[in-house]
C-alpha cells in the first residue's frame, strides 16, 4: 500500500505557508503523489502485464490500461473480507443462504478514483503553477511564479482527493478467471480471461525477455510471435522474435549467427516500392 501519510503532511505544511514559493512546491508534491498512486496500481499488476504493453506514459492512461487489460476493478472501491470458519473439506458447495450466515472479516478496503478527473488534476497542477505563462503581448508581464490563488484552489482540490485515496488499506491485482501460458524464457505468463481480446498482442512479462505472443481467441492459446529466416547459404531454418523486429529504428540493424553454418545474418527495415495499373474509366 502507498504511504501518501507523508504527501499529505508536507502538502498540508506547505499549504499553511502560503507563500509563492511554498505554493508551487506544494502543487509539485500532488503531482507526485498523483504519479504514486497511479504507479503502485501498476507494479501490483506487473505479474499481469508487460512494460511494453503499455503504450501511454501518462499517469491516467495507465491506469486506464490497468482496467482494459488487467483488472477491471483496478481503479473501483471494494472491500475484501474472508469468512472467520473454513468451508470443510469435501462439503457440497455453500449457497447463497449459507454465505449470508458466514461471519465474515475484513482484511482491507481498496479505495477506488476517476482516472480521468485524477489526470485532470494532474495536467491543472502542472498548467497552473509548474510553467510561466507565454506573454501574449509586449507589455504583459512575465510572472515568476503562477496565480497564487488559482495555484491554492488547485492544490487543496488535489489534496482532499489523495487524503480520500490515502484512506485505502489494501491493494488487490483483481478477479476472476486467469489463463496462463509459459513463455520459452522460463517464464510463466498470466491474464485474466474476461478481458482478453482476439488477436491481441501480449508481451512477455520478465522485462530482458524479447518474446511476444498473440491470443487465439478459439483455441484459449497464446501463439509465439517471430520471424522465420532461411540462411542463403545453407539453406537451415531458425525464427527470431518479431518484437526484436518490431522495435528495429531506420537504418539500424539486428545480427546474428546462423545456427546451420555460423555465417552471420542481418536484418533491416526496408522502403518497399509498390505500383499497379489503374483500371482505366469506361
Ligand atoms: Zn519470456
Ligand atoms: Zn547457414
Amino acid at each position: 500500500m502507498t504511504d501518501l501519510q507523508s504527501s499529505i503532511i508536507a502538502i498540508e505544511n506547505l499549504l499553511q505557508e502560503g507563500s509563492e514559493a511554498s505554493l508551487t512546491y506544494a502543487a509539485l508534491e500532488c503531482r507526485l503523489a498523483i504519479e504514486r498512486i497511479c504507479y503502485e496500481r501498476l507494479r501490483v499488476a506487473h505479474e499481469y502485464i508487460s512494460h511494453d504493453d503499455l503504450k501511454k506514459w501518462q499517469p491516467k492512461d495507465i491506469v486506464n490500461t490497468l482496467i482494459q487489460e488487467v483488472d477491471s476493478n483496478a481503479a473501483a472501491t471494494f472491500t475484501l473480507s474472508i469468512g472467520s470458519e473454513p468451508v470443510q473439506e469435501g462439503a457440497p458447495p455453500p449457497t447463497v443462504e449459507d454465505y449470508q450466515s458466514m461471519e465474515f472479516l475484513p482484511i482491507g478496503t481498496h479505495i477506488g478514483f476517476d482516472p480521468s478527473k485524477l489526470g485532470k488534476l494532474w495536467n491543472a497542477l502542472a498548467n497552473l503553477a509548474l510553467h510561466i505563462s507565454i506573454p501574449e503581448t509586449k507589455d504583459t508581464s512575465v510572472a515568476r511564479y503562477g496565480d497564487a490563488e488559482k495555484v491554492r484552489e488547485k492544490v487543496s482540490e488535489s489534496l482532499a482527493e489523495i487524503k480520500r485515496i490515502g484512506q485505502g488499506t489494501l491493494l488487490a491485482s483483481g478477479f476472476g478467471e486467469e489463463v496462463s501460458f509459459v513463455c520459452s524464457c522460463g517464464v510463466k505468463n498470466k491474464r485474466r480471461l474476461s478481458l482478453l481480446k482476439n488477436g491481441q498482442t501480449i508481451s512477455c512479462i520478465d522485462p530482458k525477455c524479447d518474446e511476444s505472443y498473440t491470443y487465439i481467441e478459439s483455441s484459449l492459446s497464446f501463439g509465439r510471435r517471430s520471424l522465420d529466416i532461411v540462411c542463403r547459404k545453407c539453406g537451415s531454418q531458425q525464427d527470431i522474435p518479431s518484437k526484436k523486429v518490431d522495435k528495429l529504428r531506420k537504418d539500424q540493424r539486428i545480427y546474428f549467427d546462423c545456427e546451420g553454418c555460423g555465417e552471420q545474418i542481418s536484418i533491416e527495415w526496408r522502403p518497399m516500392q509498390g505500383q499497379r495499373t489503374k483500371p482505366q474509366p469506361q
